[in-house]
């Protein structure tokens, strides 16, 4: 996507807009496949809460990708892009027993991160085959936010559970396909990954019937050019030397399952913005664009760095800017940037927003959400509508007090 073609999106959907660039998209899902091309059956679940529109899916489904779904909504967002439930994942956290109930009854492959779910659904369902998050407590990822490995985390069944997690399963009789990790996002450093799956092939061989081995995601993606990011390349060679390993072992081929959402994504997306005001301040100059926290909330949530370009003034002399949104509370997405200098109606175009962005914007301050386009074979196509006043009203009910009775 060139910056013309960006501007000429911004024109003609309006602003602010979300922009997906599918080469990209497809591209790293080709890496991944490629650096793991010596594993005999490799998955890919794609992990929907990244990026939950459903072209999106479709796309991913275009080149053979699962996915990877955190609630029931997601799955039949999964089904509605036209996967089977057999190429879903369902890998919940603290979510009712029902719901895991209504999802396994879709014939989606679910993945149980509690001995109290288990032994509960064990008791019920012995001939659901179900997978296991494993805690291997080995810390990963660059943010407490989204570190889940450790010791204090809420996810998995702990490492050192694993022998209730075995009587649970001898107790009920129930088959355990699939063993599974997810450490945490922003893995900076392989060999505690390849730490991590020692332990998840530890825990493996308790289970005689195994399918499938997870080792979730948190590759690292860059945010700045060089910045670093997971060597995806040597953790194919060497994950997939110690994966081959294991199953000569273990007597049978499994399949290694990933399911990374920002590595497929993340660079693909452009959030573009409109400069409303600039305002100098005594001390820095801000410059005020029209969205805020409420449609991209990385940058206040997590501290995110998220590159920021004047595309309309790509050469101009650079600056020093405070970029800031319209909220109505602290809202700041770059602080003392240099970026080419703006002028009032400029676009400015973030970096790394295809993952954790629109999936998580909102309506506060009753601003609508924004358009989201897919750039697909040189040609741009809207994937969602900008929201309107009747979306913000839809589900509210309201109370014409002249009629309510006192
Ligand atoms: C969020 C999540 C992922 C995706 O993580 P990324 O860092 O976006 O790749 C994968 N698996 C599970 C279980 C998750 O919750």
């Amino acid at each position: 996507m060139k910056n013309q073609d960006l501007i000429t999106i911004a024109q003609e959907f309006g602003s602010p807009v979300y922009v997906y660039d599918a080469d990209k998209i497809l591209s790293q899902y080709d890496r991944l496949t490629a650096a793991f091309s010596k594993v005999k059956t490799l998955r890919i679940n794609y992990a929907v809460k990244a990026n939950s529109n459903i072209s999106i899916l479709k796309l991913l489904r275009t080149r053979g990708a699962g996915l990877d779904t955190v609630s029931i909504q997601e799955v039949q967002l999964g089904l509605k892009a036209g996967f089977e439930p057999r190429e879903i994942l369902y890998t919940p956290n603290g979510v009712s027993l029902e719901e895991i109930e209504e999802v396994a009854d879709l014939g989606v492959q679910i993945n149980i991160d509690n001995l109290s779910i288990l032994e509960q659904f064990g008791t019920k369902h012995p001939k659901v085959p179900v997978c296991i998050r494993i805690n291997p407590h080995i810390l990963a990822g660059g943010n407490s936010k989204i570190s889940v490995g450790h010791v204090d985390s809420k996810f998995g069944v702990s490492i050192h559970q694993i022998p209730h997690l075995l009587r649970i399963v001898e107790n009920t009789g129930m088959n355990i396909n699939g063993i599974h990790m997810h450490t945490g996002s922003d893995i900076l450093d392989i060999e505690v990954f390849l730490r991590a799956s020692e332990i998840l092939f530890d825990a493996a061989k308790n289970f005689k019937d195994l399918e499938f081995i997870d080792f979730g995601s948190g590759f690292k993606v860059p945010y700045t050019p060089g910045d670093i990011e997971t060597d995806i390349e040597e953790l194919g060679e060497k994950l997939t030397r110690r994966f081959t390993d294991f199953c000569e072992d273990y007597g049978r081929e499994l399949t290694l399952l990933f399911e990374p959402g920002k590595f497929l994504v993340s660079e693909a997306g452009k959030f573009l913005v409109r400069v409303n005001v600039i305002k100098q301040t005594t001390s820095t100059v801000f410059a005020g664009v029209d969205s805020g926290f409420n449609h991209l909330i990385r940058p206040m949530f997590y501290g995110s760095h998220h590159d920021i370009h004047n595309i309309s003034n790509p050469e101009g002399k650079q600056r020093f800017y405070s970029v800031v949104g319209y909220i109505c509370e602290t809202d700041t997405f770059a602080q003392n940037r240099r970026i080419s200098e703006i002028t009032e109606g400029d676009i400015l175009a973030f970096s790394n927003a295809g993952a954790y962005s629109f999936s998580m914007s909102s309506n506060f301050n009753s601003r609508y959400r924004p358009a989201e386009v897919l750039w697909h074979n040189g040609k741009a196509h809207l994937i969602r509508e900008r929201e309107t006043f009747e979306d913000l009203i839809k589900h509210q009910v309201i109370l014409d007090f002249d009629r309510v009775e006192a």
